[in-house]
């Protein structure tokens, strides 16, 4: 299982009046809430990050496990999406990840950005859209769950 994850807007909310503090290793802290609902996640489901967020490229991959290691998130394995070097919106970068391959993995999306409502169908089943100002639930945590559940009966 996969977990294409998003950064802005998932772990991190944001809200105008309340600037996330800065931990140590220059990254924004996550929100709390956020913490423990992926921490639900990943323990029910063994899934892999694969990082779709903006930030992706800023970073190696040992210091996003460490990233998310200070932040009490326990990460298994960590990659990230190519570098989005065409500037293109969050819903081309899924598409031309997905379309050329072949899915041989099971996998949720789980990110606020609005051009993602244009996903087609096999992609949008699989999107758990987080609300920019919120981040991630334990609410959307739950439906995430059940659709992790629901692909393990689906052949990929
Ligand atoms: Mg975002």
């Amino acid at each position: 299982m996969l977990l294409y994850l998003d950064i802005d807007g998932v772990m991190i909310s944001g809200n105008s009046w309340r600037r996330p503090e800065i931990l140590e290793d220059g990254f924004p802290e996550f929100s709390q809430k956020a913490i423990k609902s992926l921490n639900r996640i990943i323990s029910s489901s063994s899934a892999d990050i694969v990082l779709t967020t903006s930030h992706k490229s800023k970073y190696s991959l040992k210091e996003w496990k460490n990233i998310f290691k200070r932040r009490h998130i326990s990460v298994n394995k960590i990659t990230r999406l190519p570098e989005n070097i065409n500037h293109l919106n969050r819903k081309d970068e899924l598409l031309s990840w997905f379309n050329p391959k072949n899915i041989n993995e099971n996998f949720i999306i789980i990110d606020d950005d609005k051009s993602l409502n244009a996903l087609p169908n096999f992609l949008k089943d699989r999107l758990i859209q987080t609300s920019a100002s919120v981040g991630l639930t334990d609410y959307l945590s739950d439906i995430a769950l059940d659709i992790i559940n629901k692909l393990k009966f689906e052949a990929v």
